[in-house]
């Protein structure tokens, strides 16, 4: 067996047969200056490659008090940056994109060896996401935060306006699937809007957010603006308790509803990014070439670790055989292995953790018996924490496959009698972030697509739009509440705030202040029959 960490369900030490990595493991106090000092006791949680099982390093597992004190140097800190104009901070900020290039082979180096995905993935999905996500809000925030005036149509000798102030300390709470660009993208965005953040990351990826704070530093930002609290739920817990303005959580549906509670208790707003479910509904019309690679990178990439992953596809029956075709072709091409290894070439890393990989095999394992067949893989891999890349055919939509979250390189295919039947079947789950449609009608894919229950739906692509930073990003039904990225997303990392002034005085008083006299009554009542009633010429 395996020696296990227990304080946490990776395997530790030289697991899978393989040797201890040459790279010292590190170990991070994790820069937490005095609210670290004197705490003897803290435990600490120790990070793994999980392509390997080598450890890469530790990180103390913080609690209630050290919260606490890191939301109070970050609130010290944003009083101050929140004084600083809007162009100032964004100027700022825009030099984290400039060390994150800089540093790019480090920052890619550790999420290849502690989030277990590929090189091109930590390229494409996390860096360059966050540093174009650097450059689209640095350019538009001051636009999209300058007061915005509102029109009144009926009081016409009034003005208003909405200003955007920030919130003072924004907790973020971070999964292992995407380490970097998640919280960063989010911690950036907090910070153009003149906040303070703490991140709480993933037990299972400390690393990469302590060489985040690493980059911010460098940056030149000020270093107490952002703070990083790593340890496992009890520490996300305890951030919502330690007087943040605001939480942005990202996780599953169950963490989330725990969440949702914790912040309606104490009334702070929240964003709640929760599971996916994503179907990609395919027409008989579809260009076939396009929907095959596109469902395969859509449910493998990121070995299928993904909450926008191709999750279930429906494909009209004419078309089915060809489709599933395509798609096994592309998976048993695939090359999957440790990825972090110096020159390697692969297409599919390591799965993060091996809760998850269980999670994976049993529903392959459960659809199976249930009837489901194994078009390609369906087996763990060897070495590390993989799963071969697997496509299910046979599937049914009462099927667990079909219903819960995988979230793992799994593409489950069922054939439907038509387009009706793929919408019908699409919307029929309690989750709803991304979706997707194939067709070459261009029309019909837009009536289609605005059919299916979604935060998002996506025609003849998948995943991207999360690098779209000016596209909001979140879900309808339990795939949670609120949008991260775009204006609304950046307009909710402050407080909305309203102000009514005066265009044309109209003298002491207003007509509906004291005193109430009869005369005004009817003087009222004949304005309010103008106004809202049937027009004369329409009587
Ligand atoms: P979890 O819900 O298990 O954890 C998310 C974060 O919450 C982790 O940092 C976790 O800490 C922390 N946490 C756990 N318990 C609590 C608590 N009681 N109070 C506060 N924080 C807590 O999700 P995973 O990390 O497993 O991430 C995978 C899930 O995230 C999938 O369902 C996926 O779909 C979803 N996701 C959604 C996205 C979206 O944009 N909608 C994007 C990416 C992922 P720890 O890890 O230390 O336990």
């Amino acid at each position: 067996m395996t020696p296990r960490d227990p304080r946490r369900s990776r395997p530790i030490g030289p697991g899978h047969g393989l040797a201890v990595s040459k790279l010292a493991s590190r170990q991070y106090s994790g820069d937490m200056g005095a609210a670290q000092q004197g705490t003897a006791a803290v435990g600490r949680i120790v990070s793994i490659n999980p392509a390997t099982g080598v450890p890469l390093g530790d990180v103390p597992d913080l609690g209630e008090a050290e919260v606490r004190a890191l939301v109070a140097k970050a609130r010290a800190a944003a009083e101050a940056w929140g004084g600083v104009s809007l162009d100032e901070r964004c100027r700022r900020v825009a030099r984290f994109a400039e060390v994150l290039m800089e540093r790019a082979d480090e920052v890619i180096e550790l999420v290849t060896r502690e989030g277990g995905k590929t090189r091109q993935e930590a390229l494409g999905m996390e860096l360059m996401v966050v540093a174009d996500l650097v450059r689209y809000f640095v350019r538009h925030a001051p636009k999209i935060l300058a007061p915005e005036p509102i029109r009144l149509h009926l009081f016409k000798h009034r003005g208003s306006y909405l200003h955007f102030v920030p919130r003072g300390v924004i907790g973020i709470i971070a999964p292992w699937n995407f380490p970097f660009a998640i919280p960063m993208g989010e911690a950036l965005m907090a910070v153009i809007a003149g906040n303070g953040v703490v991140l709480k990351p993933s037990e299972v990826t400390p690393l990469i957010a302590l060489l985040a704070k690493e980059l911010f530093d460098a940056s030149g930002l000020p270093a107490d603006l952002l703070q990083i609290a790593t340890g496992r739920g009890a520490t996300g817990a305890a951030l919502i308790d330690a007087g943040i303005d605001y939480c942005v959580f990202t996780g599953s549906v169950a963490t989330g509803k725990r969440v949702a509670a914790a912040c309606g208790e104490r009334l702070i707003p929240c964003t709640l990014e929760l599971g996916g479910k994503a179907p990609a509904v395919v027409c008989a019309d579809a260009d076939l070439e396009r929907a095959a690679n596109a469902i395969a990178w859509g449910g493998l990439a990121n070995s299928g670790q993904v909450c926008a992953s191709v999750e279930r596809v429906y494909v009209v029956k004419e078309v089915h055989d060809e489709l599933v075709a395509r798609v096994v072709a592309i998976a048993s091409s695939l090359r999957q292995g440790d990825a972090s290894v110096e020159g390697a070439e692969v297409d599919l890393g390591a799965m993060c953790w091996d809760r998850q990989l269980e999670h994976v095999a049993a529903l392959v394992d459960a659809a199976v018996r249930a009837g489901a067949k194994v078009a390609h893989g369906g087996q763990r891999g060897k070495g590390g924490l993989f799963f071969q890349p697997t496509v299910l055919t046979d599937v049914r939509q009462d099927m667990e496959i079909m219903r819960k979250e995988i979230f793992g390189p799994v593409i489950p295919i069922m054939a439907v009698r038509d387009e009706d039947q793929a919408i019908e079947l699409a919307n029929d789950s309690h989750l709803g972030l991304l979706a997707y449609v194939f067709s070459r009608d261009k029309a019909r894919a837009r009536r289609l697509a605005e059919r299916i229950e979604a935060g998002t739906v996506m025609i003849n692509d998948v995943l991207s739009t999360y690098a779209a930073p000016e596209t909001p990003w979140g879900g309808v039904k339990m795939s949670g509440i609120g949008r991260t990225h775009s204006a609304h997303g950046l307009r909710d990392l402050c407080q909305t705030r309203h102000v009514n002034y005066e265009r044309l005085s109209l003298g002491a008083k207003e007509i509906w202040w004291y005193p109430y006299k009869a005369q005004t009554y009817k003087t009222l009542l004949r304005a309010a029959r103008l106004l809202f009633g049937k027009r004369p010429w329409q009587r």
